[in-house]
């Protein structure tokens, strides 16, 4: 039986690499019926905190990733810690210096066997005695993770490569007490588009902030699988029984796997889109937590599914709706509003959509298509001038559904207000 876990310490929020890792570990054992265990490594007391543990929790929860076992918190096992540092002293293998207990490393050579990288050899030899408890009594980082891998009866350990330099010395715990390793898989850092591991310098780099920033659980396991894994058929957007079907150790790339936003972006569009009116109208509501009537949210949400790519877009075009204050987008007010005859028009539209009843989006567009008639002008020199100054910007939904969706008292309050600043 595969057996997985995620290890993290509850130092910082839930960083994107780290997401990736546990993500990797849960696909594993979702793929092979196993089990996934969750390992809060808390054993430095000054630097970890409840608060980043329970944001650790809350977003494993949120990206679905639920584990099987656990959690476990290291905090708690340092009387396991002891008394295996205990049999270290009793066979000579280890000696103490003070309080600490330190294991002589023997001089050999030590093959780890990685499943992405394969064999690498280390020379132990060329490494210090390892500290396996500290003078204040708490587990060094290397010996904890080696005894609990051991306790857990981990098969597999997958995690970033920049623990590849503690496996020799996890090797030589689990050597000195005679068990069985696990199999490793270190995956490739999550790298920048500067091709350096990804930092705080390329901007967001914990899931906390791809939550606000509008992206979707399913679309970040989905972008995250993509990062140093490929299904090799070519596919991008999947959901994540699809991923967990496809899921194998053995196409996980060597090389760091670059963060793409944009890809992310067009992923998370994807997944928008994918959901059902009533799913959208959900997340959405999670999301904006508009105070306005639900069925006025729906139909604006029916509106704007297809068209934004992350929930902050959503919001962005929410707020267009219900602010009372028009952000004027410069150069659409340029290209749009400042033109011979565009008040003209305005005026004219305005008192027609004023006498409009019912404000219906049919009877909006009848009435326009009239007025375009009547003064010999293209509908694009009447709708584009009137979406500018009803909304601001050059882009949106439909017009004649934007307006219904607006109301009248709306629209001839932002008319007026435009007219009164252009004229
Ligand atoms: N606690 C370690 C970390 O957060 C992970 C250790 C491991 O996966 O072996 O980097």
């Amino acid at each position: 039986m595969v057996r997985v876990r995620f290890a993290p310490s509850p130092t910082g929020h839930l960083h994107i690499g780290s997401v990736r890792t546990a993500l990797f570990n849960w696909l594993y054992a979702k793929s092979q019926a196993g089990v996934f265990i969750l390992r809060i490594e808390d054993t430095d007391q000054k630097r970890s905190s409840d608060v980043y543990m329970e944001s650790i929790l809350q977003d494993m929860k949120w990206l679905g990733l639920n584990w099987d076992e656990g959690p476990y918190f290291q905090s708690k096992r340092f009387d396991l810690y002891r008394s295996y540092a205990q049999k270290f002293l009793e066979k000579g293998l280890a000696y103490k210096d003070g309080e600490a207990v330190i294991f002589k490393i023997p001089d050999e050579k030590i093959k780890i066997y990685d499943l992405v990288h394969g064999e690498i050899e280390v020379d132990n030899a060329l490494i210090d005695d390892l500290v396996l408890m500290k003078s204040d009594g708490s587990p060094a980082f290397n010996f904890a993770c080696a005894i609990d891998d051991i306790e857990m009866q981990i098969t597999h350990v997958i995690r970033g490569d920049d623990h590849i330099s503690n496996t020799n010395k996890q090797l030589a715990v689990y050597n000195a007490l005679g068990a069985k390793p696990p199999k490793f898989a270190h995956i490739p850092l999550i790298l920048g588009p500067d091709k350096a591991p990804l930092s705080k310098r390329f901007g967001a780099v914990s899931i906390t902030d791809y939550r606000a920033m509008g992206y979707l659980p399913q679309a970040m396991i989905n972008y995250l699988s993509l990062l140093g894994w490929a299904p090799g058929d070519n596919k991008e957007f999947m959901g994540a029984e699809e991923v967990i079907k496809k899921f194998s150790l053995k196409r996980i790339n060597k090389t760091g796997a670059e963060f793409n936003l944009d890809k992310l972006r067009w992923i998370n569009g994807e997944h928008i889109r994918k959901l059902t009116l009533d799913e959208f109208v959900k997340v959405g509501l999670d999301f904006i937590k508009p105070e306005c009537g639900e069925a006025w949210f729906r139909k604006f949400a029916e509106l704007y599914h297809g068209r934004v790519k992350t929930l902050v877009e959503f919001k962005e075009e929410f707020n267009i709706f219900i602010s009372d204050d028009v952000k004027y987008n410069e150069e659409a007010v340029e290209k749009f509003l400042k033109k011979d005859k565009v008040s003209d028009i305005l005026n004219i539209t305005k008192k027609r959509l004023e006498a409009i009843e019912p404000f219906t989006q049919g009877n909006i567009e009848k009435e326009a298509r009239a007025l375009v008639a009547e003064l010999k002008i293209e509908s694009a020199d009447l709708i584009h001038p009137l979406r500018v100054a009803v909304t601001g910007k050059s882009v949106s939904a439909g017009i004649f559904e934007v307006l219904e969706l607006l109301g009248k008292k709306k629209v001839i309050a932002r008319l007026g207000s435009i007219l009164n600043k252009t004229t």
